[in-house]
Parts: C-alpha cells; structure tokens; sequence
C-alpha cells in the first residue's frame, strides 16, 4: 500500500446510497419539458388518491409524498396533477440500475428511485468514493437528464442519512439547491448521527418517536445517552437492541446485491380486438422494440422471446423461441416476435399482445462486443461485413434510445425488419398453459 493515511480513512467509506430526486414527477417533466419549474404532483387522481411524487416547486406549498392528493391540491391549486405511468418509471429505474452495475455488481436496489453500492471493489479503476459519487451524480445527469444525490459513508445508516443531507431543501423563498453528494468522514460520524432526529433511524415510526419522547429522547444523540436495558424495557428487546446498536453508529447490514430481473416484458391491451395481422405485427415490432430498451437500459441481453396472445373470447395463448445467441437487439426481438405471432392459430382478433424476454445475461456477454474486445486487428477479421453490420444496428439503436428518453416512447416508430441481421426463428414451440 502506497496510500496516505488519507487514503485509508477514504476507503473505509464504501457505501453509498443514491436517491433520485423527486423521481415520478422529474420523469413526468423530462418527458414534458413545458412542466419544467411547474408544481407537479404524481398520484391517484381519485377521491381517496394520494401523493406519490412531488417536485420541489410543489414541496415549497407544503406538499408532501404520501399525503392524500386533497390536502396536496388546498394547499397547491395550481398544480399539475399526473397519474403515475409505471411502465416509464420502470424504465428510467432500470436504465439508472445499468449506469450503477457499470462500477460495480453490488448494487442493492431498495425503490425504484434509491439504491445503496458497495464500492469497495471499485477503487483501482474508479478512484476514491467521493469521487465515484461525484462521477455517477454526473453520469446520471448526462445519461438520464435526471438530478440525485448521493451519500457516502461507512455505513447503509450513515450512506443514507447523508444523501438526505445532499438534498435541496425547500424554504419559504423557495428552492435551496442542496450539495449533490454528502460525505461522512470516520471521524465525523459520531457528530453527524447524533444530531439527527431518532426518527431519521430505520424501523422508528411515529409511535415509536411518541414513546421516546415521553422518555425525554428526540435525538439520536439522546437516544445514544439511554442503556440498552432501558431501551429494551421501553421498546421490547428486538426494537430495543437494534436502536441501540444503530445510535451508537454501528450498523451490520451488507448491500446485498440482488438477481438481476428474470425476464422483461411489455403487454398492450386494446380498446378494441385488433385482425389486421400487418397492424398486429407492428405493434408487435414496438413491443419488442421498448423490451429491447429496457434491456439495453440494464445492460441485459436476452436468449428466449415469447408472444402472448390473448384473443377476444379470453382464451390465452404462448409461444417461444430460443435464439441460438444472447440478444439486445430491438430488430432481432421484434423479427423472432413477429415470426411467433404468424405462428399463432386464428381465432380471430386479439385483444392482449405482450413479448416477454427472458434467459438473461449481463450484456458485456455478447458475443459480438467480445468479438469486438479480442480481435485486435479490424481488417483481418474474415467476418468484417458482419461485424460492421452489427456495428451500425448497436449505433442506429443505441440514438433511437436516446431519441426515445428525450422525446418520448412514440418518437419514433418500431426499427424495420433487417435482412442482413437476425437470425431466423424455428417453427414455435409448444403452446404453454396460460
Ligand atoms: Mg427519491
């Protein structure tokens, strides 16, 4: 080790957590840019409808996520009011969980919009982490056009309170742009945590919090000052034990790095039963064309497609295909789809198709990128046509995503079928049950 003691006291901050701000309802603004510096709120529009997302321009009125829209819209009349739209949340989330998995596999997703890192692998080639946090901050930006922050410690505990602490803040003038990325050095751990509200500490609700503060404890710090005996007479011993251990800043819990998804599907139901088997093929085409995205978003190649079919009397049908190699490709899904689609019986129009991926890989295992990573030598390869036709397609899908997140999924229609790229699907398989 050649490191300063600097050096040391940096590596033993390997945690992060990163939080998107206000995530529904910044995807709302970036896929309508005339809601930018407007008071969005994202949620069940109904009578018994709450808050799922508010951006800051709302939050200034006092509103709040999990409050029910009512007292969201008395407080803030001039809102935009959005119901949610899942499917895009999904996919700028997946796309974020890509850009995190590229520093390192132990990402531990906990929301759509949150996730912790352990970075401890990732030093060598990406530097100190606050420098890490401070590059993926940026990679977001750029990548998504979406803001987080990013908070760096010891700890999940001390990690999460920190990007809290990076937030912008809302105040009577307004927006308060808040540091982006937080850091708590060891020796500032001790100070910073027992500032905090114990109801900043995972696992204290608003009973617990009341209960405390009979007992005279609304700080972590006060809370710190309590024996585990009294704390476990108060709280019950599991309670009891955990808060103690995390007042005093100590906190086991791992980033546990998850499975990546199984499979990635997109399902359209129609307003009416679609025949036209042209018009079916296109929209199956589309389907395949934003699964590919989201696949591409999470660095995720596929080996097995599968139609769903639904026709108008309810009856439900399947069919898949493996291809011979792992694929991202919206024109290799959308041709292997639409081959299973033309193998379907007819039983008239369809009300549901879906195509659903699924054998998943990381996609730094396809076979065309290792191609690319082990020949040295362009020109020699015998393949070279091939490779630059895949080439091409990677580039004219790699824009047609990035037209797509600035635009909007309708921007642009389903990619064409490519006689040069693909290969061609055998007969279906057998029908699965619905
Ligand atoms: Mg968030």
């Amino acid at each position: 080790m050649t490191g300063s003691e600097e050096r040391v006291t940096d590596d033993a901050l390997d945690v992060l957590h990163l939080d998107m701000d206000c995530f529904f309802a910044a995807v709302e603004v970036l896929a309508d840019p005339s809601l930018a510096r407007r008071p969005v709120l994202v949620g069940g529009t109904g009578p018994r409808g709450v808050v799922a997302s508010a951006s800051y321009e709302a939050r200034v009125f006092g509103v709040r996520s999990a409050m029910p829209m009512s007292t969201a819209r008395a407080l803030c009349p001039r809102a935009v009011v959005l119901a949610p739209r899942f499917d895009a949340y999904r996919s700028a989330s997946e796309r974020l969980l890509g850009i995190l998995r590229a520093v390192t596999p132990l990402v531990e997703a906990v929301a759509l919009d949150e996730a912790y890192l352990d970075v401890s692998g990732a030093h060598r080639i990406y530097g100190s982490s606050p420098e890490i946090a401070r590059v993926l901050r940026a990679t977001v930006r750029s990548e998504l056009g979406l803001e987080c922050a990013v908070g760096v410690g010891r700890t999940k505990l001390v990690a999460k309170l920190a990007s809290k602490a990076a937030k912008p803040r809302v105040s009577a003038e307004g927006v308060v742009p808040g540091p982006g990325v937080v850091v708590v050095r060891v020796e500032q751990e001790r100070s910073f945590l027992l500032a905090h509200p114990v109801r900043a500490l995972p696992g204290v609700g608003p009973r617990t919090a009341e209960r405390l503060s009979r007992f005279g404890v609304s700080t972590v710090g006060d809370l710190a000052a309590v024996s585990r005996e009294s704390l476990v007479r108060l709280l019950g011993s599991a309670s009891g034990r955990t808060l103690a251990e995390l007042a005093t800043g100590s906190d086991a819990r791992a980033v546990v790095a998850e499975r990546p998804a199984r499979s990635i599907g997109h399902e359209e139901t129609f307003p009416q039963d679609i025949s036209d088997r042209a018009e079916l093929a296109r929209r199956a085409r589309e389907a395949a064309g934003r699964v590919a995205s989201r696949c591409r978003g999470a660095a995720l190649a596929a080996r097995t497609v599968t139609v769903k079919a639904r026709f108008g009397d309810f009856t439900t049908v399947t069919r898949s295909h493996t291809l011979p190699a792992r694929t991202d490709s919206a024109v290799v899904l959308g041709d292997t789809a639409c081959e299973l689609l033309a193998s379907l019986p007819a039983r008239g129009g369809l009300r549901l198709l879906g195509v659903h991926v699924s054998g998943l890989a990381p996609a730094s295992e396809l076979p065309a990128r290792q191609l690319e990573l082990f020949s040295g030598d362009r020109g020699a390869a015998p393949e070279e046509d091939e490779r630059h036709a895949t080439d091409r397609r990677e580039e004219v899908e790699a824009a047609t995503d990035a037209i797509r997140r600035r635009f909007g999924q309708g921007a642009i229609g389903p990619l064409g079928r490519s006689s040069r790229v693909g290969p061609v699907s055998s007969p279906a398989g057998p029908v699965a049950p619905p």
